[in-house]
């Protein structure tokens, strides 16, 4: 998912979320919203579809407030259903809270269990409605805005990103993990605002400067009086997601001052080290495989171009709720150049298989196209876990690299040889520590501990 939130009296809070979750689409393209605070006054607008979709000027112009928080929503917990989309809002002592979050909890059905036994009814199925009754618990239980946070945050176990609204200011918190992204920019100098946003694609889109990550465990809260910090987790210990490193952020977006295209070339380099093969031509999958494809071709020296073109208009496939939808996703999206590939020995270079079905209809196209050989080179090792952080690579039986061997799935996507990067190529090839991140969906080494009950229902 992606979340956003804005700090700015007298300007147009609204617009700016608009824009900036127009630049976090590809965090999710199920539903958009917006919670304007206007004082003590609620203003929310959400709906199904992209943000294009869901808003308008005359919705815009009714959002009004100081404060924003918004939300594109991809579903990890929770059907992709109107009532499930965000933020989500929820009515406390002090007047209303609405919270944004990107991530997935793992201890959802223990806290689904205390908020009923407090007596809240549930409007939704996510984990998102539990953050927001749990901080509107400890409010109406005397708490202030920060305090009974902290204390609904101490409630919550893994991945969590969140922007949440209030009547008096604006929060950015991430989990002790830090396993999602979230950034902080300013918005002018005089006076000074702020800008939550799970990526700095969405600081540029509106003007925003880079100021810094939220850290793992900190909580920063933003009001008339500016911007203060709290560190609340005893043990934070970052273990970002690498998968928004390789494919899940836009390549334009910087994390811990690395750019993300830099890094997507830099595997792709490595990758042609360890694995290059004889061949006429080097292409990308459109979009996320093209930074590591141009890297190959640098390194191997084999030139690279352009053999399939991705229609701009449609969204991610794998982004979408079911496999039928998955599965007719791919014709509309990308198509062949038959001049380019005829006759020739291709290597074709893409970010990761996941369960291997998207691959296998490119690599067919390929060869229908004229193609003589095709080289899958991907660059990040073979996926063989489930996420239960925040990304929907399904269940383990899905996957094809958990019961296939390299060999079986060179056989099964039909190509003439397949070679994965290594993990340690990965991990050694960001300029941040190789221990700050979670690569647990290569290796089953979950960072955060996964209650059984929620273990088993995704792996085999
Ligand atoms: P598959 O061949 O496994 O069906 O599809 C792999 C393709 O799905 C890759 O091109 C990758 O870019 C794309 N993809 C879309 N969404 C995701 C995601 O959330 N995670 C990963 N790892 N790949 C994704
Ligand atoms: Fe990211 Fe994989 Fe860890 Fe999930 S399991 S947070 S996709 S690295
Ligand atoms: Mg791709």
């Amino acid at each position: 998912c992606g979340v956003f939130g804005v700090y700015a009296p007298g300007q147009d809070v609204a617009k700016l979320t608009y824009f900036g979750l127009y630049a976090l689409q590809h965090r999710g393209q199920e539903s958009a919203g917006i919670a304007t605070f206007e004082g003590e006054d609620l203003h929310l607008y959400k709906n199904m579809g992209l943000v294009s979709q869901v808003f308008n000027e005359s919705i815009l112009q009714q959002l009004k407030g100081d404060l924003a928080v918004g939300h594109t929503r991809y579903s990890t917990t929770g059907s992709s259903r109107i009532v499930n989309a965000q933020p989500a809002v929820s009515e406390t002592r002090l007047g209303p809270v609405a919270v944004a979050h990107n991530g997935n909890l793992v201890n959802t059905a223990e806290l689904r269990e205390e908020m009923s036994r407090r007596k809240f009814d549930f409007v939704s199925t996510t984990d998102t409605e539990l953050i927001a009754l749990a901080i509107a618990s400890e409010i109406n239980g005397g708490k202030d805005w920060l305090e009974a946070s902290i204390t609904a945050f101490q409630m919550c176990e893994g991945a969590y990103s969140l922007a949440i609204g209030t009547p008096v200011g604006l929060m950015g918190v991430r989990d002790p993990h830090g396993v999602r992204p979230l950034v902080i920019g300013t918005l002018g100098t005089n006076p000074q605002r702020y800008v939550l946003a799970s990526e700095t694609c969405g600081l540029d889109i509106i003007g925003a400067e880079y100021l810094r990550d939220v850290e793992p465990g900190e909580l920063v809260w933003i009001t008339e009086q500016g911007i203060s910090s709290f560190h609340w987790s005893q043990k934070p210990a970052r273990k970002l997601c690498i998968f928004e490193m390789i494919y899940f952020s836009r390549p334009d977006s910087v994390v811990e001052g690395e750019s993300l295209y830099s890094y997507r070339m830099r595997i792709g380099r490595v990758l042609a080290t360890e694995s290059s093969v004889d061949a006429d031509m080097v292409i990308g999958v459109p979009d996320s495989g093209i930074p590591a494809a141009i890297g190959f071709s640098q390194q191997s020296g084999i030139p690279y171009a352009e053999g399939l073109i991705k229609n701009r208009y449609v969204g991610r496939t794998f982004i979408q709720p079911t496999q039928v939808m998955r599965e007719s996703g791919i014709k509309m999206k990308l198509n062949t150049l038959k001049d380019v590939l005829e006759g020739k020995r291709v290597i074709m270079v893409d970010d990761s298989i996941v369960r291997g079905t998207t691959s296998r209809k490119i690599v067919k196209a390929l060869r229908d196209a004229g193609a003589t050989e095709v080289h899958m080179r991907i660059s990040s090792p073979p996926v063989t876990h489930p996420c239960f952080y925040g990304i929907d690579t399904d269940n383990q039986d899905q996957l094809i690299a958990a019961t296939k061997s390299v060999a079986e799935i060179q056989e099964q996507i039909g190509v003439d040889s397949l070679a994965y990067l290594s993990w340690e190529g990965m991990l050694n090839a960001t300029k941040q520590d190789p221990s700050t991140f979670c690569s647990a969906c290569f290796t089953g080494d979950y960072p955060i501990d996964v209650p059984e009950t929620v273990k088993r229902s995704k792996l085999m």
